[in-house]
């Protein structure tokens, strides 16, 4: 017999609104047994599905499962993963790097994995998800033919349910370095050290759109490995590149030699000071791309964190040359669309500018945002031009 919970009609709502999250505070019943799958039943002793349970977190339960016939076990983690593969199966065929698993957004609560070639890099982000692991590692080895599993269970969130932070090899072995291939560039991916599980994928088909539209002279701000201007050096004359990390520089350039591109000039700067210093000396971009860092790690930050905002999309649009493009990004979650948007309009009526809005890009289709979990969605971009 499965252990259960018993949770609030808050938190039974919630999930039957279609969100996976049940907090402590509406468990009114906790289960005995260590982090694993549990049955959940509301009050009335209804039977609500599986959940997976973390019992030192304060997100209790994880919903992943309606009907409670159902066994949580390898093949049920095999489905998931299937249907989850399946979703990408129209990819482009010249990326081999893309998530195949977004946690929530692919009803599997708590675990990311992602594909560089012929490797994973996973993150297992909840105690109840862990209590899986092996039936996970066989199910992903099973559907993907993975030559590697390296998990990087190095993130804070870990230390909230209890679990060790490290990056461990789970399976066969995974390079140092993997070049990966997005849309004819050419890329290294740092899975042991890079950022994330080794780089960001999510802005890849908004970097290829950005990639289609540039021309002239252009800035590359919050570069990292250069991904953006590698995408930009293929149509524009030269590609300013900063960054605040020289590290993440060598990379860019080494990512650059890798692609046969010479018109990419490095930096390394504060953005913010290197922008004000632009401006200062009256430079012009005909196209510009900013994508800071997540300024607004959790809701009290934000009002510093849209200071932040304002301030660098000023500064881009105020550099733009006539008729000049601008791709402005955000990934803070807590930053909601509209506030970026009026963000956005706060920056243009203060540039002096005329900016036109041109298009609103999010995250690709192997980053699902599902509608009733905002917390599967974060990253908003905009393509602004400058009219005047
Ligand atoms: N555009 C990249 C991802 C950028 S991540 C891509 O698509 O892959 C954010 C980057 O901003 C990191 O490389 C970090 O080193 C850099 N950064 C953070 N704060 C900065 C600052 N104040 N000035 C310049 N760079 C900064």
């Amino acid at each position: 017999m499965a252990d259960t919970a018993r949770v609030t009609n808050k938190g039974a709502r919630r999930w039957a609104g279609g969100h996976p999250w049940i907090y402590r505070s509406d468990v009114t019943e906790r289960p005995g047994s260590p982090a694993g799958a549990v049955m959940v039943e509301d009050n009335r002793n209804r039977k609500l599905g599986w959940a997976l349970w973390s019992p030192a977190s304060e997100i209790s339960l994880r919903m992943i499962e309606r009907d409670p016939e159902v066994a949580i076990d390898g093949a049920w983690w095999r489905t998931q993963i299937e249907r989850a593969a399946a979703r990408r199966s129209g990819m482009h065929a010249n990326v081999n790097a893309y998530r195949l698993i977004h946690g929530e957004g692919d009803g599997c609560p708590s675990l990311i994995c992602d594909r560089y070639d012929r490797w994973l890099v996973v993150q297992m982000m909840s105690a109840g998800l862990e209590a899986f692991r092996n039936e996970i590692v066989a199910a992903l080895l099973d559907v993907t033919k993975a030559e590697g599993i390296l998990a990087r269970n190095d993130v804070p969130l870990r230390s909230k349910e209890g679990l060790e932070r490290n990056t461990e090899l789970l399976h066969g072995d995974v390079p140092r370095e993997i070049v990966v291939e997005e849309y004819g560039v050419k890329f290294i991916v740092a899975p042991w050290s890079g950022q994330k599980t080794g780089a960001f994928l999510d802005q890849r088909e908004n970097r290829r759109r950005v990639g289609e539209l540039a021309r002239g002279r252009a800035l590359d701000c919050f570069s990292y490995h250069g991904s953006f201007a590698l995408h930009l050096a293929a149509k524009a004359d030269e590609v300013l590149a900063v960054d605040s990390s020289g590290q993440a520089l060598v990379r860019a350039a080494e990512n650059a030699k890798l692609n046969g591109f010479e018109n990419i000039r490095y930096v390394e700067a504060d953005a913010f000071d290197h922008l004000r210093e632009l401006e200062r000396t009256g430079e012009r971009f005909d196209t510009i791309v900013l994508d800071p860092p997540a300024f607004a790690k959790s809701k009290t930050h934000l009002a510093g964190a849209l200071r932040g905002y304002k301030d660098v999309n000023l500064l881009g649009m105020k550099l733009l040359a006539r008729g000049g493009r601008l791709y402005t990004a955000s990934c803070s979650f807590h930053l909601t669309k509209p506030l970026f948007l009026e963000m956005l309009q706060e920056a243009a009526a203060e540039s002096g500018r005329t900016i036109a809005f041109r298009e609103f890009l999010g995250q690709p289709l192997d980053h699902p945002e599902i509608l009733s979990i905002p917390e599967t969605g974060y990253l908003k971009g905009a393509l602004l031009e400058a009219m005047d």
